[in-house]
C-alpha cells in the first residue's frame, strides 16, 4: 500500500486522512518539507487557497512541494488544492502566486454567490455508478491544457482533472461519505508504481 502524505496546515485534510486511512494505506500528516521524500503521493485538501499559499510560504515549504511533484509525487488535489496547483488563477488575490504544476485556469468561487455551495451526481472515469460531487464555493476550470486529461465535468465545464500522476477535483470526494475516488487514486497510483 502506498504511503499517503496529507498536507496538514490547513483546511480539510483530516477527511482526507480518514478516507485513506479506511482504505488501508499508510497515512501521514504532513506539516514540513523534510516529510515529502518519504510519501508516495500528496494530499492537497480543500480549505482557503490564499491562506494554504501564504502557509506553504511561511513554512518554506513550496519550492520542495513544486520540486518534489514536478520530481513524479503523486497527488490529490480537492478544491483549494486545485487553486494551489494551477497554471493560472482568476479572481484570486493579487498576490496569490499558485505552484503552476497543472496547466489549468481556475476562476475562485467561480460557480457564483448564489450557488455556493450545492451537490451534484457526476459520471466519473473509471466508477460505474455516479459519485456525488459535492461543490463548496468551489473554483470552475475554465481552461484545460492538452497536457491534462478530464475524468468528469459538471454540465459542460471540467470538475475532475488528471496529469500523470496529479489528479485534481473542484470538489470535495472526502465529505461524499464514498470511497470510491480516493479508492480509484489509490489503484492508479499502485498500477504505475507497478509498471512505471
Ligand atoms: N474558495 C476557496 C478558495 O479560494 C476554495 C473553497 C474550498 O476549498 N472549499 O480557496
Amino acid at each position: 500500500m502506498p504511503k499517503i502524505g496529507v498536507l496538514a496546515l490547513q483546511g480539510a485534510f483530516r477527511e482526507h486522512a480518514e478516507a485513506f486511512d479506511a482504505l488501508g494505506a499508510d497515512v501521514v500528516l504532513i506539516k514540513h518539507a523534510e516529510q515529502f521524500a518519504s510519501i508516495d503521493a500528496i494530499v492537497l485538501p480543500g480549505g482557503e487557497s490564499t491562506t494554504q499559499a501564504k502557509l506553504l510560504d511561511t513554512f518554506a515549504m513550496r519550492a520542495p512541494l513544486a520540486d518534489a511533484l514536478a520530481a513524479g509525487l503523486g497527488c490529490f488535489a480537492t478544491c483549494a488544492g486545485l487553486i494551489l496547483l494551477a497554471t493560472e488563477v482568476l479572481d484570486g488575490r493579487a498576490d496569490q502566486v499558485p505552484l503552476g504544476l497543472l496547466d489549468v485556469a481556475v476562476r475562485r468561487n467561480g460557480y457564483g454567490r448564489q450557488v455556493m455551495s450545492f451537490e451534484s451526481a457526476l459520471e466519473i472515469e473509471g466508477l460505474h455508478a455516479p459519485f456525488t460531487g459535492v461543490f463548496i464555493r468551489a473554483p470552475r476550470l475554465v481552461r484545460v491544457g492538452d497536457s491534462v486529461e478530464v475524468l468528469a465535468r459538471h454540465d459542460t465545464h471540467p470538475v475532475l482533472v488528471r496529469r500523470g500522476r496529479i489528479w485534481a477535483a473542484g470538489f470535495h470526494p472526502e465529505l461524499a461519505d464514498d470511497l470510491r475516488l480516493h479508492q480509484l487514486f489509490l489503484h492508479a497510483l499502485t498500477r504505475e508504481d507497478a509498471n512505471p
